[in-house]
């Protein structure tokens, strides 16, 4: 992450466009002595292992930082990265995009991969419909996709998914808030348009019929944070019969795994949003939308070689987090991908940690 943000920093220069990069910090606020303690642990932990500048803040200077941050709510502190930034999810991709095709990528667009394809222990290349594209390193990067497609070239992995919903109030014209803001179910950050983007922590687990097969995987993550996932068991109904749900309105297209946004997760983001920030309270939603989180049991990425398939790279289960480290990830695979070493230690966040449990 500290590689990306360095990334990030020069980005708009390398790519030559704007990508709504701003390094506004990162806000995480506490409730609770118990919330102090646990973020005391984490700012002492980015500063001792890892140099980062991050902080803690007590109540005075935290609204002192933000004032449009109520009093009376409750916020004892924070914890505060200064260096810490946010970008345009959408111009960014698609800056990266445009910067992959100048540098002479080909895109296939419109069918999805269906298998890997391996001989003798490396790999061969990926069949898209009726074709066979050679190749002799492939990058699985399918987020919530990877999994199936892995398996099938004989590696598993317990990836799963959760359904998180995101609502979008209008812009606010007068009013600025250079850093992302943790609450205590939301993340809040001001979009380049002044609109303010909430994301509701915790999500939709939707049971599918072969959820017992990664079941064991995530006994612990569950006892640690049972409010992370929802289960969701009338999902295979509710898929069965999409009429007789009700979603939220939305002006993005649905994408090809059709996530509903949950309307109760949009009225948790709404209510926090206005609590925390009573001078923003009149912002109506304007829009919200739901993706898919493409977890892993321990919640790190997976990145890296796999054991016995020679040519076949993975960069997948970011777990919620892939945004940010994204171009450090990027690196990362073109370095393994032109056969050289990769430029930090990603050991701990190989493929077959889960083969070998
Ligand atoms: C609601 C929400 C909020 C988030 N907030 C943040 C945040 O604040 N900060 C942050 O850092 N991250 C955040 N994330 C996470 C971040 O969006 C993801 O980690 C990141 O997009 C993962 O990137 P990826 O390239 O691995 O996968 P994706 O972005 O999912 O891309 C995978 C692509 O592969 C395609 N694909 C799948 N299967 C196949 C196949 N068989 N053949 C061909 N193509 C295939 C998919 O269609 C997709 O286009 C959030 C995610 C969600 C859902």
């Amino acid at each position: 992450m500290i590689g990306a943000l360095r990334i990030w920093e020069g980005l708009e220069a390398e790519l030559g466009c704007r990508v709504g990069w701003q390094q506004g910090g990162n806000l995480s606020l506490a409730f609770s002595e118990a919330d102090l303690v646990a973020r005391r642990d984490w700012q002492r932990r980015a500063v001792e292992e890892f140099g980062l500048d991050t902080r803690m803040l007590s109540a005075t200077e935290t609204h002192a930082l933000i004032p449009q941050l109520a009093t009376g709510r409750g916020v004892v502190g924070a914890m505060y990265t200064a260096s810490d930034g946010k970008a345009e999810p959408a111009r960014a991709t698609r800056a990266f995009f445009d910067a992959a095709l100048g540098a002479g990528a080909a895109v296939c667009f419109g069918e999805p991969v269906t298998r890997i394809d391996t001989s003798a222990g490396k790999v061969s290349g990926v069949q898209i419909g009726d074709r066979l594209y050679r190749a002799k390193t492939v990058v699985t990067a399918a987020g919530a996709g990877s999994a199936a497609l892995l398996r099938k070239a004989g590696l598993s992995l317990p990836q799963e998914f959760i359904r998180a919903t995101v609502a979008r109030t209008v812009a606010a014209s007068d009013q600025r808030i250079p850093a992302c803001v943790s609450g205590q179910q939301t993340g809040i950050r001001q979009d380049v348009n002044g609109a303010y983007v909430i994301s509701v922590a915790g999500g939709e687990y939707d049971l599918r019929l072969d959820s017992w097969r990664h079941m064991r995987w995530y006994e612990a993550t569950r006892k640690s944070n049972p409010d992370a996932a929802r289960i969701d068991y009338l999902a295979p109904l509710k898929r069965l019969l999409p009429g007789k749900t009700t979603s939220p309105l939305a002006d993005f297209p649905p994408s090809r795994d059709d996530a509903r946004p949950e309307p109760f997760r949009v009225e948790q983001a709404r209510r926090e949003f206005a609590h925390l920030f009573p001078v923003l309270a009149d912002l109506q939603i304007e829009t919200s939308w739901a993706g898919i989180i493409d977890v892993m049991p321990d919640v790190i990425p997976v990145l890296g070689t796999v054991d016995g398939i020679s040519g076949l790279l993975v960069a997948t289960g970011f777990s919620g987090h892939g945004f940010g480290p994204g171009p450090m990830a990027g690196k990362v695979l073109s370095e393994l991908a032109a056969g050289r070493l990769s430029p930090v230690d990603i050991s701990s966040l190989s493929p077959m940690r889960f083969e070998r449990q």
